[in-house]
């Protein structure tokens, strides 16, 4: 089971990069598990016709309990989807909200059960504690890749990611594969992340560009692998897939 995270600023690019990725390995014939891992519960929505999921943490709340059913639905692409969600807005931890969400489904043997050749954490942000944190840690991850665009902030982020996953690094949990550049067709953009990743001590594994078949495939509520299959943006999607599972773990 091969195991990798991407991590990267809010809105830039993280989720629909990863539901494209699920999806285009979903069609190179391996068993593919998407977990979303952001209170907002829409890592998955491309993948299951823009339609929401039952979160982990809103069925644990719910129900008082979980079981796989309740929590891990299979796309249309052959994908298992998979929301932590979020504690109720304003109150409680996000973080936290992750770790319980990852406890449930190591207790319910998600892992065993589904046997996934891959899976996919799509994690929000900034690593901002513990819990955002938690797929880099405890075995959860053997690769992280962090998307960016040439954009300040990004970069920004990315730099704090990648020092996260240096200091548990030495601890010989997740390194750090590379980054993922999400164009944003910013001045000098190819430069200024090329010079990110060298200043980080690592690479920049892919540039995917800016494509607006992106937002027509989401209207759709899919990806651009299952609605334009035979696109440009497709064609670097799956190269991207290949890419990584080509990286050593
Ligand atoms: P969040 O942190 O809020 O979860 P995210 O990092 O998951 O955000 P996405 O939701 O994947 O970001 O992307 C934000 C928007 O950017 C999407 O609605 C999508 O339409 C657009 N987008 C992402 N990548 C591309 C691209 N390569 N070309 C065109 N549009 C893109
Ligand atoms: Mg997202």
């Amino acid at each position: 089971m091969r195991k990798i995270a991407i991590y990267g600023k809010g809105g830039i690019g993280k989720s629909t990069t990863v539901s494209n990725m699920s999806a285009a390995m979903a069609a190179m014939g391996y068993v593919v598990m998407q977990i979303g891992c952001d209170p907002k519960a829409d890592s998955t929505r491309n993948l299951t016709g823009g339609n929401s999921i039952p979160t982990v943490l809103d069925t644990l709340r719910i129900k008082g309990d979980a079981s796989l059913e309740d929590i891990v639905v299979k796309s249309s692409t052959g994908v298992y989807c998979v929301e932590s969600g979020g504690p109720i807005p304003g109150v409680g931890c996000a973080g936290r909200g992750i770790i319980t969400a990852f406890e449930k489904m190591k207790e319910l043997n998600a892992y065993e059960i589904y046997n996934p050749d891959i899976v996919i954490y799509d994690v929000l942000g900034d690593v901002v504690c513990g819990g955002f944190a938690m797929p880099i840690r405890g075995g959860y991850a053997d690769d992280v890749c962090i998307v960016t665009s040439g954009e300040m902030m990004s970069l920004y982020a990315a730099s704090n990611i990648a020092n996260a996953v240096k200091c548990f690094g030495k601890r010989g949990y997740a390194s750090l594969k590379g980054l993922i550049l999400n164009a944003k067709n910013i001045e000098d953009e190819n430069n200024l992340v090329n010079k990110a990743a060298a200043e980080l001590g690592t690479k920049v594994v892919y540039r995917i560009p800016r494509d607006p078949v992106v937002q027509q495939a989401e209207a759709q509520g899919k990806t651009v692998v299952e609605a334009f299959s035979d696109s440009q943006m497709a064609s670097h999607y799956k190269r991207l897939a290949k890419l990584l599972l080509e990286v050593e773990a």
